[in-house]
């Protein structure tokens, strides 16, 4: 049960969360998959998208189930923060220095095709073709930016 003190902790309890083991990312994330981690530590972990849309496009995820966007509360706003860092020391390990053009983001539901939270890092933005700029396309109803995210849920009230 999360507490107010919890709230912005990275160890944020929230009911739900675990393992799903119907869930393709809670498979990647506990080596099940064989999938190579870039980044895994308790909260976070990182892997490449398997159909990249970018010459760089990496997926960053809680290591332990989270549901979509929709899902998330004021709570889960730490969280996010450290989802976008992990992304940024990734790209900068992978020789990706200019972080102004990079783009970090969700899809909304309906247009999540797995329902682990997950976090689209995707660089050089400017080398991204044409069918790439449709699906993660910036001031769509289908696909929110980092930063859009964590001020919509910064303007959420704490959860009881
Ligand atoms: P969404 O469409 O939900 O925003 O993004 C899901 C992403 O997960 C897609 O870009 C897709 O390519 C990627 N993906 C789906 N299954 C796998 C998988 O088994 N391994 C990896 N590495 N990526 C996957
Ligand atoms: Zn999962």
């Amino acid at each position: 049960m999360a507490t107010n003190e919890d709230i912005g902790s990275s160890q944020v309890e929230i009911s739900g969360e675990g393992y799903d083991k119907k869930c393709i990312f809670c498979k990647i994330v506990n080596k099940e998959m064989g999938t190579e981690l870039l980044h895994s530590d308790e909260e976070i972990s990182c892997f490449k998208d398997i159909r990249p849309g970018a010459p760089h496009h990496y997926l960053v995820v809680p290591t332990r189930h989270v549901g979509n966007c929709k899902s998330l509360s004021k709570a889960h706003v730490h969280l996010v923060e450290r989802m976008v860092d992990t992304g940024k020391k990734i790209l900068l390990e992978n020789r990706v220095t200019d972080l102004s053009d990079a783009r970090f983001g969700f899809h909304l539901p309906p247009f999540c095709s797995v329902s682990h939270l997950h976090l689209h890092v995707l660089a050089p933005a400017s080398q991204m073709g044409l069918m790439s700029r449709l699906f993660y396309r910036l001031n769509s109803y289908w696909f929110i930016t980092a930063d859009q995210l964590i001020e919509h849920l910064n303007s959420k009230g704490v959860p009881n």
